[in-house]
């Protein structure tokens, strides 16, 4: 265990991003938090979670894939993809370092996604154990131990000093080159951890029981009838689908300027309505039917065909950022009161 004290983080900064680029979660101009690329000025937020997760740095937003120049009958491939340097993410909470095991089993399985697996491999990921977690957190529904995350480092935060554990032969070598952290015991982090736990067991979803979902009932949560009254106010905005760590559906576009076809891919949401659209239409016509696929997909299909491992981590950011205030959380409680 190693220790710096509060008054030199920007030291420790200047010198993680002295060798490879470095994100922290900072406050935009807005007034919101997220992963900022560090420069001397750019200050950790006291904010307890980024807007949008870190998922953004593995699989961003917007991507190039590629592009074609088409001249007469002849098509010239031009690879363009963005070059991915190696790259530190500090301050990634529990529940968003748990969503990337997630997204790893879809990335990684084959066929593998390059991209994503390019930026894996560059990336390195510090946490940020939580020491107020909100009343929207349930991360420990899911197994998740918000006051000791997972990680190649794992740090935790006093009024003092910044505390730091290596977990990784990645986080070991990047902790042998900072010779500014110097070596403590781990009594306060004990200290943090327990008061940690402690309001963790008080939060009010806490008691939140999702040992009812068995994938033997898909049938029975897919034709509950719960979902017409669960969905009936749902905007379809995807705003749920944006913030969420664990959703990884994507749309593949080609824009033409004339000149060249650039093809892309861009984030895409399973709540709107022209998501895998195909020549015949769209499989699911109404909002209650997408609206289904997101929950079915994250606290049944997911699940099913990943040992019981659900597709939520329990962030609480579609709690927090739905306009008409449904969530994973109300669905999870309706379902289990609709199917016994
Ligand atoms: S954020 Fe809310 S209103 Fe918007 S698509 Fe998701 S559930 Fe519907
Ligand atoms: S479904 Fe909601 S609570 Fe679960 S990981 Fe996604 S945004 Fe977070």
């Amino acid at each position: 265990m190693k220790k710096i004290a509060r008054s030199e983080l920007n030291a420790l900064f200047a010198a993680i991003s002295a060798q490879k680029q470095l994100y922290i979660p900072a406050d935009t101009k807005a007034g919101q938090a997220q992963f900022t690329l560090w420069q001397d000025g750019i200050v950790l937020t006291d904010k307890l979670n980024t807007v949008r997760s870190a998922k953004d740095l593995f699989f961003p937003q917007v991507e190039q894939i590629v592009n074609f120049k088409v001249t007469g009958k002849t098509m010239e491939i031009i690879e363009n993809r963005d070059v991915s340097e190696p790259f530190v993410v500090f301050g990634v909470r529990a529940c968003d370092c748990r969503s990337f095991d997630i997204l790893d089993t879809v990335f990684l399985a084959d066929p593998v996604d390059t991209f994503y697996q390019t930026r894996r491999e560059n990336g390195l990921v510090i946490t940020m154990a939580c020491s107020r977690p909100e009343e929207t957190c349930f991360c420990g529904a899911f197994g998740i131990d918000a006051a000791n995350p997972a990680g190649d480092i794992t740090c935790w935060m006093d009024e003092n000093a910044l505390y730091w554990r290596a977990n990784t032969q990645k986080g070991e070598e990047l902790t042998a080159t900072l010779s500014i952290l110097v070596d403590c015991d781990n009594t306060a982090v004990a200290s943090m951890q327990e008061k940690t736990r402690e309001i963790l067991k008080k939060l009010p979803l806490n008691d939140l029981d999702l040992s009812n979902f068995d994938s033997k009932k898909l049938l029975e949560y897919f034709n509950a009838d719960v979902w017409t009254e669960l969905s009936e106010s749902c905007l379809g905005c995807g705003t749920c689908t944006f913030v969420c760590p664990t959703c990884q559906c994507y749309d593949v576009q080609d824009f033409d300027n004339g000149r060249e076809v650039r093809r892309f891919r861009c984030w895409d949401s399973c709540m709107y309505s022209d998501f895998t659209m195909m020549a015949h239409g769209t499989n699911r016509p109404t909002q209650k039917e997408r609206f289904r696929q997101r929950f079915m997909h994250k606290l049944v299909y997911y699940p099913s065909n990943n040992g019981g491992v659900f597709g939520c981590v329990g962030c609480g950011r579609c709690l927090q950022k739905c306009p008409i205030h449904m969530n994973i959380v109300k669905v999870a409680k309706k379902l289990k009161e609709a199917v016994k």
